[in-house]
């Protein structure tokens, strides 16, 4: 399958890596938004959050659980802010389901 996410899980793309368990994946944005912005993926190819299946939802708890997780490792103890892009108009530009997380600067609302 010709997706860049796959191919980074698989290694055959380099990325600074940053956590790996046998479902979920992280690693640095190469365009950060923001001092800390990793991306957490689960390792399985779902193509979005509107594609994730009843079966994913174990997956989808261990996204969020890495997430908290990982902004308490890289010390975002003040706040942090985690954004899913969902379709075309949700601004999704990879399409294999990714939680950004964004810390170490003020966020504001709404986002754009
Ligand atoms: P989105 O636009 O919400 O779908 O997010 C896709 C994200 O993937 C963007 O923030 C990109 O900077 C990031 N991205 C794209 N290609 C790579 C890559 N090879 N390594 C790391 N991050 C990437
Ligand atoms: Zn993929």
């Amino acid at each position: 399958m010709d997706c860049i996410f796959c191919k980074i899980v698989a290694g055959s793309i380099p990325s600074k890596k940053v956590f790996e368990d046998d479902q979920v994946f992280a690693f640095h944005d190469i365009d950060p938004k923001a001092p800390k912005h990793i991306l957490v993926i689960p390792k399985k190819h779902i193509a979005s959050l509107a594609d994730a299946k009843p079966e994913d939802a174990g997956v989808l708890g261990r996204l969020l659980l890495t997430v908290a997780d990982l902004a308490r490792e890289h010390g975002l103890g003040k706040g942090y802010r985690v954004v899913i892009s969902t379709g075309p108009e949700g601004g999704q530009t990879v399409d294999h389901l990714h939680l950004h997380l964004l810390g170490g600067r003020q966020m504001h609302w709404p986002p754009g």
